[in-house]
């Protein structure tokens, strides 16, 4: 069975390491890069193929030694001096205006310049807009990111910052991840930020202008980390951070570690905590336990919707029961024509796929009971804990959990059109 995006990634090798080494000019969007990968191949390659947009490349080496290398169509092609085979490094150096990459089906993704700074939003393509990847969202690796920025610039990236050096006008970011991370979920924020603690050793990056609204709507985040801890297990990684941007974003970002709201998901009166929950919840579902292939989307968007439902009712909203309730009937006056186990690529992001994802859960949570519904998401997060899992992996799962057959149900909920009742 082939995967949702055939013409993406490499499945000749496999990154364990990028170490990308960046220097960011906001005024002009000038994007300079040294990108090393450290990879291994099954067998012997002759040709190693990488993605990668828009930027110049300059030079190529593998395991030290130059190497030729044609670079077009999104793909840098390279031929090293010999067949690489099991371990070998490829380091890349590049430059030019960072820009995103225009889809078909998503919109613009990747880097992407703001009014002043940048953000990184690849979901599920954008990657190759700033690093040259293996694209494939099964293929995790470890990231070392390092960024230079002038020094009235606030750096994120993804994992724990592990240095700042600051040379007069321009400081140096470093940040590592330790934990896996699909090249998708890699991200860069910069911004003219001042940071908001919210307790917890948790903090919001924002805009000073936004300072006020940012604490009053992000202050039950330390609460939600706490109950969702509860449900679903530990939290995944050794940092979240979150930032919000100066400019209005169409919907939140997720990456690992790190969530992006637009300055548009602040209101002063918490009218997007939902969204606050959803993106929090992506962390183990869609980040933690990542996807082998994009076909089984609605394990990241409909676990991260009914999280949004699971705070609603922990937190004295509506409960999930009631939310499910509504969210069926408008799904009942939508068009019925979409299997969520498989909605094609152009639906991938479909509202479909969300809310009747979580109604699935919601479905399963009445027949196993609290008890081995809540089992099973802690198994879940635990069992696949930094890998990747599928949705055949989910229904073995939970049916273990308990005798009342379920393989009916999934099927009638996940891969027949017509909506199914509660
Ligand atoms: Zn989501």
């Amino acid at each position: 069975m082939t995967g949702y995006l055939p013409d993406h990634g490499d499945g000749g090798y496999r990154v364990a390491h990028y170490d990308l080494d960046l220097d960011y000019k906001p005024h002009t969007g000038r994007l300079g890069g040294r990108a090393t990968l450290s990879a291994v191949a099954s067998a012997p390659l002759t040709r190693v193929v990488l993605d990668f947009d828009a930027l110049a490349v300059s030079r190529v080496l593998v395991d030290g030694k130059p190497a030729r290398h044609t670079h077009g169509g999104g793909k840098l092609r390279i031929r090293p001096t010999r067949p690489v085979d099991g371990p070998f490094t490829m380091e890349v150096r590049y430059s030019g205006v960072a820009r995103p990459i225009r889809t078909r089906h998503w919109g613009e993704l990747g880097w992407d310049q703001l009014a002043d700074g940048a953000l990184v939003a690849s979901q599920p393509v954008g990657a190759s807009s700033w690093f040259p990847c293996n694209d494939l969202v099964r293929d995790k690796a470890t990231y070392r990111i390092s960024v230079t920025a002038p020094s009235s610039y606030v750096v994120l990236a993804n994992g724990v910052q592990v240095e700042g050096r600051t040379g007069g006008s321009s400081t140096t970011w470093v940040y590592e991840q330790a934990e896996p991370m699909a090249t998708y979920l890699a991200s860069v924020q910069i911004g003219q930020y001042v940071r908001v603690p919210l307790g917890g050793g948790q903090d919001v990056a924002a805009p000073a202008r936004l300072v006020r609204d940012v604490r009053h709507d992000f202050a039950r985040q330390p609460r939600m980390m706490t109950v969702f801890e509860e449900l679903f297990g530990p939290y995944p990684f050794r940092a979240y951070q979150v930032v919000v941007t100066d400019d209005e974003l169409e919907v939140p970002v997720e990456a690992q570690g790190m969530s992006v709201f637009g300055a548009n998901h602040v209101d002063g009166r918490r009218g997007h905590e939902r969204l606050v929950a959803h993106e929090l919840a992506h962390q183990w579902f869609g980040n933690s336990v990542g996807l082998a292939d994009w076909r089984d989307i609605w394990l990241n968007e409909g676990f991260a919707c009914y999280a949004e439902w699971l705070w609603s009712e922990r937190s004295g909203g509506p409960t999930a029961a009631v939310l499910a309730e509504r969210a069926r009937a408008r799904l009942t006056r939508a068009p019925q024509d979409l299997r969520i186990g498989d909605p094609g690529v152009a639906n991938l992001f479909d509202d479909r796929v969300y809310k009747r994802g979580a109604l699935t859960l919601h479905g399963l949570r009445t027949r196993q009971g609290d008890l081995d519904f809540f089992a099973t998401l802690r198994e879940w997060t635990d069992t696949h804990r930094h890998g990747t899992a599928t949705t055949a992996d989910f229904m073995a799962l939970a049916q273990r959990h308990t005798t009342y057959p379920l393989s009916l149900f999934f099927r009638s909920w996940l891969e027949e059109p017509h909506l199914p009742a509660l």
